[in-house]
Order: structure tokens, then sequence, then C-alpha cells
């Protein structure tokens, strides 16, 4: 698509070897096991000391290791075979779901998101809308949709977390080496960084433009920590999710405005944009003014923009929609509106919310005015967001749904256990993974007997704990922190115990710590001398969010507290690393968010796909998943009063009644096979159906494919 990219050196690398140059430049192997075992076979240490990063690896490595490996026939063979897949894989451009377009080739869509959750060697998201960004384009990629993404490069990432003794989270500040990473510097014309100026904006900022491979799918990376920046400027894009008001409207001027700009700088042609939730909304007032240059008028501008724009909106928690008060939109857009050819009022009036005239310009509400196809991100959050809405279109609203929904989904490649991915290979045959939104495929789950997937389940249990047992050493003795953190870490987890896994962000809402709401009932389960339970936590919260640093004090503190026998954990700085652990391992996985404010969900999606059940209050896309088989529901439905109280009750007696009675029935081969049938139900009724091939499907039939024939020449 473009040749501004120039491979990074790997000075050590013999020739024979070119091609992991290559293939470390492209998250490709992230997702396909045999291309990590390929650097991991190199030398397993190594492997494990990059924390799993291919492009660390290779430049750490010295030289006799890497000849080494090119010395080894099997070593070559094995080489060889993964190159050309990879090769295969990136020559196959076709898509075949775009049948209705005038001109397929011509269509190409320009994704953007604030974050990209893709993994750990890029700290580039902070929580399930990154996850569900990385998914997505991983997904295109593998369905040759032809779309290109656009994010920031966050040199300090969201926040890297330390629990102190008191239980107080702490960030400890981490720069990310773009050396050391799948990062690759954009090319202008002349061979330097590409640099480009964020237009309108005065005083100017600039960005430097960088590129993460996902497979087909390019994704450019804003920068603003250059010397061009004064250090304001240069903060921008420091970290996600800046605090300060101003800062973040400078971010979001910066990811929309700037971004349009670096895609027409790249030559980059694009017909429809996708914004991934608001903070990318000013690219469209960016594709207005393309529009009006362009010879339209303003009713054909705003027309044609709406026809090519498709927004997706994730929350109903009204914090996670950024609103910014007039007097700053006047600092930074004064001399936007005459070049809109609109007046201040005129330009205001985009995004505002009626039942909130005064409080400033909505990004949620500028988007939904101009795009075209909107949706949530399940049935559920579909509903909630039409009358969270309504108000924008009051007497102008058309038949039907005015915001649709397309369900999230995981991409099944990244989120699958390798040992998991080898029990379906023999099962489902070799080539599930190339049909494995075919909900047909899974009914063959039951042809696995039920011992080899419960073996293969405590395995992964054990390798979780083995995980968490080694991080609360190194804590122990790299800190030399009090002993009671160290047991709070996880030192004492038992793997025969039945094992409730809750990571997420400590977004309030989420209620991490309604499971302790009864302490002494809780403390008796936990505490039994027959069928105990224990309790596996992570997560963080947001560095300006007390109340979520209060709750996940009040869960560390409990995990010290010997009350509660030793029984609960709490995992530090849950990230993309943590969470595959997680999901592979514990036996159930909770979900209790104070309802209808989890838009949809994703882990607990993943845990499923790999046989880990949920026990989850009836929302988001549990709604959808749940048949009575596949895992638990609990709610106390929608009683005034504390709600809390009442759903932790239910939360209990299910653990009591349902769950803990059926995980310890086993058979005389110690196998409990009542639990293993929920197991494959989990599997069976989610892979396919929650799955993000399923869901990008849905976003081409829903939205791209219309969207492409209004394609112009303008961006
Ligand atoms: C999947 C994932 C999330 C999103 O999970 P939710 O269930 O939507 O809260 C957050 N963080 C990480 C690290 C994940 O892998």
């Amino acid at each position: 698509m473009n040749n501004h990219n120039v491979s990074v050196e790997f000075p050590n690398l013999p020739a024979r070897l070119g091609g992991l140059a290559d293939l470390a430049e492209n998250l490709w192997w992230s997702w396909n096991p045999a291309a990590r075992m390929l650097f991991k076979m190199i030398d397993r240490q190594a492997w494990k000391a990059s924390v799993h990063n291919p492009d660390k690896m290779l430049r750490d490595l010295p030289r006799e290791v890497l000849e080494a490996a090119a010395k080894k026939t099997d070593y070559i063979r094995y080489y060889d075979l993964v190159m050309s897949r990879y090769r295969k894989y990136m020559a196959n451009r076709l898509c075949s779901l775009f049948p209705d377009a005038d001109n397929p080739s011509q269509v190409t869509i320009a994704y953007f998101s604030a974050e990209y959750g893709l993994h750990r060697s890029l700290p580039f998201y902070a929580g399930g809308l990154g996850f569900l960004a990385g998914d997505f384009i991983k997904e295109c990629s593998d369905l040759s949709v032809p779309l290109i993404a656009v994010g920031f490069m966050y040199p300090e990432g969201y926040v890297n977390q330390r629990i102190s003794e008191s239980g107080w989270q702490e960030n400890i500040s981490i720069q990310l080496d773009r050396n050391q990473a799948a990062i690759s510097k954009v090319f202008d014309g002349n061979g330097n960084h590409l640099i480009v100026q964020v237009p309108v904006v005065d005083p100017p900022i600039y960005v430097a433009v960088w590129k993460v491979d996902v497979g087909r799918v390019p994704l450019y990376l804003l920068d603003t920590d250059i010397e061009e920046n004064d250090p304001w400027n240069r903060g921008i894009s420091a970290r996600l999710y800046i605090g300060d008001l101003e800062q973040r409207l400078r971010q979001e001027i910066v990811l929309g405005i700037g971004g349009m700009e670096v895609l027409e700088a790249l030559h980059v042609k694009h017909s429809i944009v996708h914004l991934n939730e608001g903070h990318a909304a000013f690219a469209l007032l960016e594709r207005l003014r393309d529009r009006l240059q362009n010879g339209f008028s303003q009713e054909e501008a705003f027309t044609n923009v709406r026809q090519t724009t498709v927004f997706t909106t994730h929350t109903p928690v009204p914090a996670g929609h950024d609103v910014f008060p007039f007097p700053l939109m006047d600092k930074y857009f004064r001399d936007f509106w005459p070049s809109l050819q609109m007046d201040r009022d005129t330009f205001l009036n985009l995004g505002v919310h009626p039942d909130e005239p005064n409080k400033g310009f909505n990004m949620t509400a500028f988007a939904l005015r101009l795009s075209g196809y909107r949706n949530g991100v399940s049935k559920k959050h579909g509903e909630v967001a039409n009358r969270m809405w309504q108000g924008l279109w009051a007497g102008e609203e058309k038949e039907g749904d005015t915001i649709d929904f397309v369900t999230n989904g995981v991409h099944v490649p990244t989120w699958i256990e390798p040992k998991m991915e080898l029990l379906f290979n023999k099962y489902l045959g070799p080539d599930w993974q190339a049909d494995h939104d075919n909900p047909y495929l899974w009914e063959l789950i039951d042809e696995i007997p039920d011992e080899e997937l419960w073996k293969t389940h405590i395995w992964l249990k054990i390798k979780l704990f083995n995980v968490i047992r080694e991080r609360a050493r190194q804590r122990w003795t790299n800190d030399r922190s009090h002993p009671s953190v160290a047991l709070a870490c996880g030192t004492l987890l038992d793997p025969s115990v039945l094992t409730i896994g809750f990571a997420r962000r400590f977004a309030t809402y989420k209620r991490a710590d309604l499971i302790l709401q009864d302490a002494e009932r809780l403390g008796k389960l936990l505490g039994r001398q027959n069928q105990p339970i224990q309790i596996v936590f992570a997560g963080k919260a947001h560095p300006a969010d007390d109340p979520g640093k209060i709750m996940l004090q009040k869960i560390f503190n409990a995990a010290r507290n010997p009350d509660f026998n030793g029984r609960i954990a709490f995992v530090e700085d849950y990230g993309e690393q943590i969470a595959q652990y997680l999901v592979h391992g514990v036996d159930v996985w909770l979900n209790n968010p104070l309802s209808p404010m989890e838009a949809c969900g994703t882990s607990g999606m993943k845990a499923s796909l790999n046989g880990v059940p949920q026990c989850s209050i009836p929302d988001g896309w549990w709604l959808e998943a749940y048949n009575g088989e596949n895992g638990w529901s609990f709610d106390g439905g929608h009683t005034e009063g504390s709600r809390d109280k009442i759903d932790a009750d239910l939360l209990y007696q299910v653990l009591e009644e349902k769950i803990i009675p059926l995980y310890y029935q086993v058979d005389e081969y110690g196998i409990p096979s009542g639990w293993v049938r929920v197991m494959k139900h989990a599997i069976k009724s989610t892979a396919a159906q929650f799955s993000a091939r399923r869901m990008v499907r849905e976003y081409v039939e829903k939205f791209y494919s219309k969207a492409a024939r209004f394609t112009t020449e303008v961006a």
C-alpha cells in the first residue's frame, strides 16, 4: 500500500534467518503459536526474559546463538514452513465481503480508536475498549477487510500498578522503548521520520508517525513527544486519558484532526470512517472541511459525511462521554467554524445534548449527529443507548431504531490457549480455526472425552498458579516487602480448590468488592474444611479514581487478613499477559456490574471460549448468551433499595447451592462430570457467536457494505 516503511535492522541476525526480521515486525506472530514457537525454540530463557517480545529478543541475543539455530536442520525446516505460511497470509488480499460495492477495490475503511489492546509489549490500552479495537483489527486482517487503523503512541501507557503495604495503588512510571517493540518509523519522501502539523490549531502541534503491522492491517500511531513541540505539546500523547480537561481536548484534536491529516500525508486513500467511541470524532470536522473545499454545498457535505461514517458508542456510564466546556471550544475552534461556513452557535450546537444544553460540547452527541450508521455493543446496550440519546432526534426520528447494535466478540486465535487449541485440533479437525464462526462446528465439542478436557484445564490452572506465585516471590525478594504482601499476592493458592476469577478495570460500577458484602458468610465459604473456595482478583483503578482505589484497597486488605484463610489473592498490574493466564486457568469467571452499566463485557467470552464458565449478573452480552446450561446467572432485578446487598445474597446463594456442590461432585476417576458438562456448554455456546469474526462480518453487512455505495474521491 505504501513504501514508507523501512525494516529495522537486527545486526546479529544471520542471512539464512532473515525472515525473522519481517516476522518480528508484524504482530501476526502474536496470534499464531507456531510463529511464537519459532522464537521460543531459539532460546527459551531469552524468550521469557523478553516477556515474549520477538523484537526485543532478536536485538538482545548474541550472534552465536542465532547462528547456531541457523545451522540446525530441524529448526530450519520449521522456519521455512512458518515463513511460507506467513508470506502466503500476507499475499492474500482478496476480500469476499463486499459483493454489492460498485468497485470493491475502492473501499477502504479508516478506523479510529484512542486505544488498542494488541499485546503486552505495546502499552496502548486501558481496558475493554482497547481490546475490542485490537481484536477488531486482527480479525479484519484475517478476513482481508480493507482497513487501516489510527491511534496514539503512548510512551507511558496507562498505569503500571504496584500495591503498597497499606493496600494503596501506586503508579510506577515505565517508559516504552520504541526500539524494542514491533513499532517502526514511517518515513517521508526524503527518508526523514514523517512529521505532520495538525491543521488549524494555533500555536501549532506536530505529530510524528509510527506504524505497527497487525497482519495485513497497518496501524498508524501519532506521537507528539518530539523536539518540534514545546513541553506542553510533547505531553499530549504521553499517556491514555489524561485527567486535565484542556489537555484531553488537545489529545482528541490531535487524534481526530491530526489523524486525518496523517492519512492525507501518507496518500492513504480511504472512503469510510469508523469511529470506535467518540474520542476521535473531530475527524468528522476534517471530513466536512474537505468536502466543502471540493465544491460540495454544506448540505451535500453533511449528507455525504453521514453516508460514509460509522460510529460505535461503548458505554452508558456518563463519565465515559467527554464534554468540553464552550470557552475551551472557543479557544481551539475559533478559526475552524468559518472554514465550515458556520457561525459559532451553529458549530457548537453540533455537540449540544438537549438535556444538558449548557454543559458543553458532547463528543458522543456530535458523533451521533454526524454518523449515518450508529451502534451500541450488545442488544441490551443498543436499547439503553437509544433511551440515553433519544433527545437528539426529537421530532425528526426516523422509523426503526435510531441506534442499532452489534454485539462485541473476541479474536479467537488470540484468546484460545495453545494447549486447548491442540485439543480442538484433535476433536474438531485441524481446520477448525478457518471455520470457527460456524455454530455447527462446535457441536463436536461433545466428542472430547471429559477426562481430556478436565486434565487440560487442570494443567492450565497449575500454570496460572505458578505464574502468580513467581510474581509473589519476586515481589518478596526484590522489594523486601512485608510477608503479608507476598501472601496477598497469591502465595497460598491451592490448585485443588474451586477458584473464582475476577479481573477487570476497577471502575466502581463493576463492583469488585460485591462478594465482600457479608464478610462472615464469605469467610465461611473460604474457610470450609471440605469444599472451600478461593478468589483471585486483578485490576487497575484509573489514577484519578479514588473510590476505585478505595475498593481495591478493601480487597487487598482482605487478601492480607488471616480471617479469610489465605484464600483471597490480588495479582498486581493486570494487563494482557495476566489476563491470558487468568481467563485460561481459573474455574469460574465472575462478573457482577451494576446493571445496565456493562455495555457488553468481553473477558467472560475469553474465559468461556477456554471452558471457564461465567457466573454473572444478566447484563451486556450475558443476556444474549446465558442458556441455563453454560454458566450461572444471578440478579436481584431492579429492586429499589440496597441492590448491592440483594445481589450479594444471590451470589452467595448460587455459590452455595449450585456452583460449589457441582464442582466437588466427582466420579470414581476423580472427574467432576457435571462440571465438565457446563464447561462444554460454555465453549459451544460462545465460541462462534461471540467471536470477533461474527462481529466483523456483521459490521461489514450492516454498515460498511452500505456506506461503500456513497464513497467519493474525498476522504
Ligand atoms: C478483555 C480485557 C478487558 C475487558 O474485559 P471486560 O470484561 O470487558 O471488563 C480488560 N482488560 C484486559 C486486560 C482484557 O484482556
